[in-house]
């Protein structure tokens, strides 16, 4: 049973931390209680091409480590032009022989057979996610695995229905797509792209992000058993060179591409002239938006899940809050208190709310941004909570009198930090939300629907959410506007960036 921290107690250490001091009424004294099922990890993980694992040929490996303890987790191949060439190569003979003849009802079951077998290891992927990534094990076990299972079930249902996709047109595959996915939802973005290139037709080749590629490898693991043609989907794993390698392949019609604007625009460049089709998702600025009748303890929860989940590492956070005046002050004090209470420590514990950051060089990007907004003015507020010795971790933070001009209300932060800015109308809350260059989401909360309305429509955002916040479903697209990108991904519209109308 947990118990309340009795006033100024100091809690024994435990885990190597140090001991604590904790205030009443501030933060539950909770046991350790970690997950405890085997992610049943492979010391070496290889390349995945026409449904085997193969050694890279040019034999080099690169160590994958675990964020919250700085520990090798194990080795994973690095995919060379000439791996990479291989696996085009194994997906064109796939898309050629087998699964562009395969009909839709046919393609529907094995996309079925995936998502059930991805429930069947569901925890042991929610711990290799976690221990890979550093993300709470709370939110891996229950939103990145189960969020995965339900785009392989959604797009199984679409496969034999594809004539709906385009009412009054025909749809085709477009052959086989290339795929380049970043670190912060690995699996889950696996998902969001294999599932509809599968369901329309297509075969693909994705690289997973550099530090987190076990979870593909593992997805891998389940396309071997559940006895996809091999070629259908291949993984080749590696950095920055093995993505601008793939992307740049002939063979692929069709590029698609999540992660930073940055990357985004060499690729675009690199692909200009060219007439294979892309689609981007890019980065996120997004404005969450307070208004005074708002409920404010159910828009804090919102505000606090729209910035702290998954360390802030989200391309939709909420990392602007935009708080009406006459209610500022109310909202940031309850704030503080909030983040207070979160507790920042081991990912595999089931009690951690706030996780280790994805790596060493993003730990170091987002202390430069949050150095950058203290020397440009804004106040900072940092939760007290003690954090792990060993690993990457980041205190919860929130900037209060930020204005528009700070690097911290304009960049990316990609971290467990928050920059507050006020408004006094309705138009000036519009206009500083649309005063960026990103418009991914934002999110609105007020009593009144006439004014989710308008907002909804005035926002620049491919996703706007009314009282509430970070909501996902496989039917719902999800994409941006502006310099977060173009194409969408869920729904019918997902399904539509992935074909070609006949
Ligand atoms: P990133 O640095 O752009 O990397 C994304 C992927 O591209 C990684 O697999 C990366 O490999 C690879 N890559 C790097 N350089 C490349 C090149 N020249 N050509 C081809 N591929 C290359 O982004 P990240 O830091 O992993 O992820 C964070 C970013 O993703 C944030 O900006 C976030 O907003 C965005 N994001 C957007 C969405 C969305 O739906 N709009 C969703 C999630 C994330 P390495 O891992 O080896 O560097
Ligand atoms: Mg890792």
């Amino acid at each position: 049973m947990p118990t309340l921290a009795s006033k100024k107690r100091k809690t024994t250490a435990r885990n190597g931390r140090p001991a604590p001091e904790l205030i009443f009424g501030d933060l539950w004294d909770f046991d350790p209680a970690p997950e405890t099922a085997d992610p049943k990890l492979k010391p070496r993980y290889e390349l995945f091409i026409n449904g085997k694992f193969v050694a890279p040929k040019s034999g080099k490996y690169f160590d994958t480590i675990n964020p919250a303890t700085e520990r090798k987790l194990a080795e994973i191949a690095l995919a060379g032009p000439a791996d990479v060439d291989a696996a085009c190569r194994a997906a064109q003979r796939a898309y050629d022989n087998v699964w562009g003849k395969l009909s839709g009802r046919e393609r529907a079951k094995y996309l079925f057979r995936i998502a059930r077998l991805l429930q069947d290891r569901a925890r042991e992927f929610a711990v290799a996610e976690t221990m890979d990534g550093g993300k709470p094990i709370k939110e891996s076990r229950d939103f990145d695995v189960p969020m995965a299972a339900a785009h392989f079930f959604y797009h199984a249902g679409w496969a034999d229905k594809l004539e709906y996709v385009a009412p009054g047109r025909r749809v085709a595959p477009l052959g086989v797509v290339a795929q380049v996915i970043p670190w912060n939802f690995p699996l889950l973005m696996c998902a969001w792209k294999l599932a509809p290139a599968l369901a329309m037709g297509n075969c693909v080749v994705l690289k997973p992000a550099e530090t987190t590629s076990i979870t593909a490898l593992k997805l891998a693991e389940i396309i071997q058993d559940a006895g996809l043609p091999p070629g259908v989907v291949n993984f080749v794993t590696g950095a920055g060179a093995t993505g601008a390698a793939l992307m740049a392949h002939p063979i692929p019609a069709k590029v698609a591409f999540t992660g930073s604007t940055e990357v985004g625009k060499i690729i675009m460049r690199s692909l200009a002239g060219t007439d294979k089709k892309m689609t981007m998702e890019l980065g996120g600025k997004a404005a969450n938006i307070v208004f005074d009748d708002a409920p404010l303890d159910q828009a804090v929860e919102g505000i606090i899940n729209g910035i702290f989940f998954n360390q802030g590492h989200v391309c939709c956070a909420g990392s602007r809050l935009l708080v009406h005046e006459p209610v500022a002050a109310k909202v940031i004090a309850k704030l503080k208190q909030r983040i207070k209470v979160l507790r920042v420590g081991d990912p595999l514990d089931k009690n951690t709310d706030v996780g280790a950051i994805n790596s060493k060089e993003q730990l170091a990007k987002i202390t430069k941004l949050v150095a950058s907004g203290v020397k440009e003015g804004a106040e900072i507020y940092q939760s007290p909570c003690p954090l792990p010795a060993k690993g990457w971790y980041f205190r919860p933070t929130i900037f209060s009198n930020v204005a528009m001009s700070h690097r911290i209300a304009r960049e990316e932060i990609f971290g467990p930090v928050l920059s507050i800015l006020t408004f006094r109308t309705v138009d000036e809350a519009i206009e500083k939300a649309n005063n960026t260059a990103y418009g991914l989401s934002a999110g609105v909360w007020t009593d009144k629907g006439s004014r989710i309305l308008k907002m909804s429509t005035e926002l620049k955002a491919g996703v706007v959410w009314a009282n509430s916040y970070n909501k996902f479903d496989p039917t719902s697209p999800f994409g941006g506007y502006k310099e977060s990108g173009f194409g969408r991904e869920g729904g019918r519209q997902g399904l539509l960036d992935y074909c070609q109308l006949v």
